[in-house]
């Protein structure tokens, strides 16, 4: 990555929304332009390491892959060493992150990927302390109410609005808008004059319920035990070290059927409904805290490609897609668009407005719908999953499954397997060969 005084350019860059996608586009555009604001509506001082309001998913389990892992090194070096000296926990996939299949315990050998463990409250906590620590990053606390157009369809800034101030405008070469799952990006479009985004819906109806408990262990290495649902089976639980000496525990679901609401059941759950192992590991552990629930009906993926956009607009994370998050990709498909979004800025061929946007757009889908083509190809062994009549899906679904078959007899298809899960090759590198070899 290019990060020469000869590229910056007198540019202000605004960000809405201080999520995990906005923080990692920051520190990705910051050594380019001039000053990068980052606006986000929750107070962020407010108790830093409790779930915040408007990103509710933080109580759950957030497991970081290894795409993303490498991403944030890059982007803020050295964080991966610090946040494990924080207290996350770095766990090689298949030794330390160990899963069961409904018959068995997979193989304790290593196929490459880590992830990265920690609640995703301190995560995101950790990425903002390196990034507010940037000279030309601050955060202000606004709510954004809308985008400012100039004159030739140009974005010249925000409408903001903070708690104690009327309306005012936020000016910005450049929007970011990572406003995540919950954000208003199709009605800020529509209020400018544009067209609706056209969307791909799929529906993995899936039910979160987790806890925090206490890991009352002398185990210096912990591993993390996902007992995997796999179709017909609905049911499924990870247990996942975090910082701060603790677990967190999340039973999931789909299709109707419902996640425990007590701490009780809750725990009844993580004792009796899933492999032995889980009550020898969770023998003397006890709960912090209570149960949080979450339901995710349906997920989206904006065609923002083929959109007519304000130029100067650039959509990352959530605002582009959100995914099933039993595959674990969100933060790490913002992070691979930060990473790419931080290279268009970079090159100074690209630097014309037009070009920076297409360039980034194109590259920003093409993560998601790798994404997507993933999750859908292992969310197709339900029947009762819903999603997008793409030709290429069945396909893509048979391969991904002989893939997971091979996986379990031959390490180098292991190996294989879990680059592409963690989208450090792309899903093609997978489906391709296997669809040629018939
Ligand atoms: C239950 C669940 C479990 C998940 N598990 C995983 C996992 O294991 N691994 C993984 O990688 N991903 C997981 N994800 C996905 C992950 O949470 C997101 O993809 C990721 O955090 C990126 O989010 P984001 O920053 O785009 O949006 P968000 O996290 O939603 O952040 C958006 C931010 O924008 C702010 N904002 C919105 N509108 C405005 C406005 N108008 N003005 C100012 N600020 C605004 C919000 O307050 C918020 O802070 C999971 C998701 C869910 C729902």
């Amino acid at each position: 990555m290019t990060t020469s005084a000869e590229n910056r350019d007198q540019q202000n860059v605004v960000v809405i929304g201080a999520g995990i996608a906005g923080l990692m586009a920051a520190a990705a555009v910051a050594p380019h332009v001039d000053h990068v604001t980052l606006v986000e509506q929750d107070d962020l001082h407010h108790a830093p390491l409790v779930p915040r309001r408007r990103v509710p998913q933080g109580a759950h389990v957030h497991a970081l892959l290894d795409s993303g892992r490498g991403v944030l090194d890059r982007l803020l070096p050295g964080f991966i060493e610090d946040a494990v000296a924080a207290g996350s926990l770095s766990l090689a996939v298949r030794s330390r992150w160990r899963s069961f299949d409904g018959h068995r315990w997979a193989l304790p050998h290593d196929t490459g990927p880590v992830i990265l463990s920690q609640s995703r409250v301190h995560l995101e906590f950790l990425i903002r302390q390196r990034v507010i620590a940037l000279t030309n990053v601050q955060i202000k606390c606004a709510k954004v109410y809308g985008l400012v157009e100039g004159q030739g369809v140009r974005l010249t800034g925000v409408q903001i609005a903070t708690d104690s101030n009327a309306l005012s405008q936020l000016p910005a070469s450049w929007v970011i808008d990572a406003s995540g799952r919950a954000g208003q990006t199709t009605k800020w479009l529509h209020d400018l004059g544009y067209d609706s985004l056209s969307e791909t819906v799929a529906s993995p109806d899936v039910r979160y319920a987790s806890m925090i408990l206490d890991r009352a262990d002398t185990d210096n290495a912990p591993c993390a035990w996902l007992q995997l649902a796999q179709a017909p089976t609905t049911r499924g639980l990870v247990l996942a070290p975090i910082e701060g000496g603790r677990w967190i525990a999340t039973i999931t679901d789909r299709f109707g059927a419902a996640v425990p609401k007590t701490a009780e059941a809750f725990l009844q759950a993580l004792m009796g409904d899933f492999d032995p192992k889980y009550r020898q590991i969770c023998e003397d552990i006890a709960p912090i805290g209570d149960v949080s629930r979450f339901h995710i009906g349906t997920v989206r993926l904006r065609d923002f490609e083929s959109a007519r956009l304000p130029s100067g607009f650039l959509p990352i994370g959530d605002a582009v897609a959100t995914f099933n998050p039993l595959h674990a990709q969100g933060m790490s498909v913002a992070a691979l668009q930060a990473e790419a979004l931080g290279d268009v800025f970079a090159d100074n061929s690209r630097r014309d407005g037009q070009i920076l946007q297409d360039t980034y757009l194109s590259q920003a889908l093409a993560i998601s719908r790798n994404a997507w083509q993933i999750g859908r190809a292992v969310d197709m062994s339900y029947p009762n999953f819903q999603a997008d009549a793409d030709p290429d899906a069945r396909r893509q679904a048979l391969a991904l499954g002989a893939a997971f078959a091979a996986a379990t007899v031959r390490p180098d298809m292991a190996r294989q397997v879990d680059r592409t899960l963690h989208m450090l090759d792309p899903f093609s590198a997978l489906t391709e060969p296997l669809a040629t070899a018939g």
